[in-house]
């Protein structure tokens, strides 16, 4: 991408004068060696400013290296060594991330946090440190006893900050904007004072100097997986990165769980703890935003496809139908054949046109897109209509009304319509064997209920708990269809305030049960009347 001078310019001084600040600010704290800094905040900038704006910006980052350990006191060619380690280890870290994983900036996927892991905050660091310690070696600024001591708090410092600093900078680059929905942002409020205040508890000793010395560093867990669970990345790196300062800030005021006699001692347990509290909950957060993109799109999917569908068969429908028509005066033998084929077509995506209907309507409730109308229903008439509209096609079962409500109940007529046809087609596509379903309807002063009883197969305990899940199919039952059919009756009936259940012992025939509230009517007319909503 070609870049304007002047823009360039402007923000290679910016990412220039932020790594200078930075690097002062780190040098300060307690460095190793007086170079070697606990979170090198710098490493952190420079991967995400070569990420997102381009690798032609590591003159920068050699430039300000350079600056603030030269001014820090390292002979020129020292500070120069070491500028050139860290340019390298930004340049190595941006490169690996997108050259082998295509890095994604808001880290949605593991992938995306395991290479930050191993390229940017394992490997790439691994030369800032060998390069930077052999410099200060070779200019003889620290003796040979301090090689070791002084490399792994540099390698670890760069990584921590690629663990840490990075992820904050990516995520909020990418997704700048904050909540938009009251109640989330109220549980995000109470989200960050729970994260500062047990960073307050665990490090500080506040409510009692004796947390102090506790091993209470746990308890910093919950609200991090909190954050990965019901927010998301953004939110859990910020969790990460407010505990982070906390723990730096009173590590140095020495206080906390991690301080020991030896500086250095302290700043490797402070430095593990810190990497183990970054990863872990960006892994968690990473595999549910994973899981919810999948769920996302396997809905888009169904309903695409499911529409998609629906035009040809339409088609289909109608062109079988003209030559129906066309064919309907000739009485000859072929004709009739073929009228037979004819109606066979027409027969068939009648049943493709239900399943189809089947798999849009999963998509419209896993979206929360079904709507309901709301009428007043006569409930016997609705179940002697969709009785007599059954009976007409399945002729192998005696289909028996067992009583009567009188009662109306408010709700929508073609989706209850739709359970109790979903329930007596089960009824009797599971009762090969028997001749006869019954459908009973009582009520007292709460419910309507209804029940649909079979003399087939049956349902086992353990399967009872499942079938009212989509596309759960019982094993080794060799009948047709999705598993949707339940599914859908079930959220019908849940969204009119109702409840539905089985009960059914193994080859004892089974009888869904379902209910609906009477109570809701007055509250719905009233609805109603405030607001006539159309259908769809
Ligand atoms: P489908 O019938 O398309 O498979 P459903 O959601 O309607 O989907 O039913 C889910 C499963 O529950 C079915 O696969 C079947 O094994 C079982 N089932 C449903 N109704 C009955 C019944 N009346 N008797 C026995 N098994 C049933």
């Amino acid at each position: 991408m070609q870049q304007k001078p002047h823009v360039y310019l402007f923000k290679s001084i910016i990412l220039l004068g932020v790594y200078f600040i930075t690097a002062k600010i780190g040098l300060g704290l307690d460095a190793v060696s007086g170079f070697a800094a606990l979170i090198w905040v710098p490493t952190g900038i420079s991967l995400v400013a070569l990420v997102l704006w381009g690798f032609s910006y590591w003159p920068a980052i050699a430039l300000g290296a350079f600056l603030a350990n030269f001014t820090q006191g390292a002979p020129l060619l020292v500070a120069g060594g070491i500028g050139i380690g860290n340019m390298l280890e930004a340049l190595m870290g941006a490169f690996l991330l997108k050259r082998f994983i295509h890095f994604h900036t808001n880290l949605d996927r593991l992938m995306d946090v395991l290479g930050l892991v191993l390229y940017a905050g394992i490997l790439s660091t691994f030369l800032s440190a060998t390069i930077g310690v052999m410099s200060l070696f070779l200019g003889g600024v620290i003796p040979h006893s301090a090689l070791i001591a002084t490399w792994s708090a540099w390698w670890v410092g760069d990584m921590i900050s690629n663990l840490i600093v990075a992820p904050l900078l990516f995520v909020w680059s990418t997704k700048p904007f904050f909540i938009k929905q009251p109640k989330k942002i109220t549980e995000a409020v109470l989200l960050w004072i729970i994260v500062v205040g047990i960073g307050l508890v665990v490090f500080l000793g506040l409510f009692g100097i004796w947390m102090i010395d506790s091993p209470v560093t746990y308890l910093v867990f919950p609200p991090l997986i909190w954050a990965a669970l019901r927010f998301g990345q953004r939110e859990t790196v910020t969790a990460i990165f407010l505990l982070s300062v906390i723990a730096v800030w009173s590590t140095v005021l020495g206080s906390g769980p991690f301080v020991r006699q030896q500086l250095s001692e302290s700043l490797l347990l402070l430095q593990t703890f810190m990497a183990v509290i970054a990863v872990t909950p960006m892994i968690l957060a990473a595999v549910v935003s994973e899981r919810t993109q999948l769920e996302k799109r396997k809905d888009d999917f169904i309903s695409m496809a499911s529409h998609e569908l629906k035009t040809p068969l339409v088609s289909i429908k109608s062109y079988a139908q003209v030559l129906q028509k066309q064919l309907k005066p000739a009485k000859d033998k072929k004709s009739q054949s073929l009228s037979y084929f004819l109606s066979q077509i027409d027969g068939q995506t009648d049943k493709m046109n239900a399943i189809i209907n089947d798999l849009l309507d999963v998509s419209k409730i896993q979206s929360g897109k079904l709507e309901l109308r709301q009428n007043k229903i006569n409930f016997d008439v609705l179940i002697k209509d969709t009785v007599a509209n059954l009976q007409q096609v399945a002729q192998t079962h005696t289909i028996i009304i067992d009583g009567e409500t009188k009662k109306k109940i408010v709700g929508d007529e073609y989706r209850l319509g739709q359970v109790l046809t979903n329930l007596l087609a089960n009824a009797i596509k599971y009762s090969p064997k028997a001749q006869k379903v019954i459908i009973r309807c009582t009520s007292n002063t709460r419910w309507v209920t209804v029940d649909v009883q079979d003399f087939g197969r049956g349902i086992s305990q353990e399967e009872q708990s499942k079938i009212f899940e989509p596309f759960y199919r019982v094993e080794g039952v060799r009948v047709s269809g999705l598993g949707l059919g339940l599914h859908i009756a079930s959220e019908i009936v849940r969204r009119h305030g109702g409840e539905i259940w089985v009960e059914s012992k193994r080859g004892k025939g089974a009888t869904f049960f379902f209910r609906l509230p009477l109570r809701r009517l007055r509250e719905r007319v009233l609805y109603k009347k405030l607001t006539k909503k159309p259908y769809g």
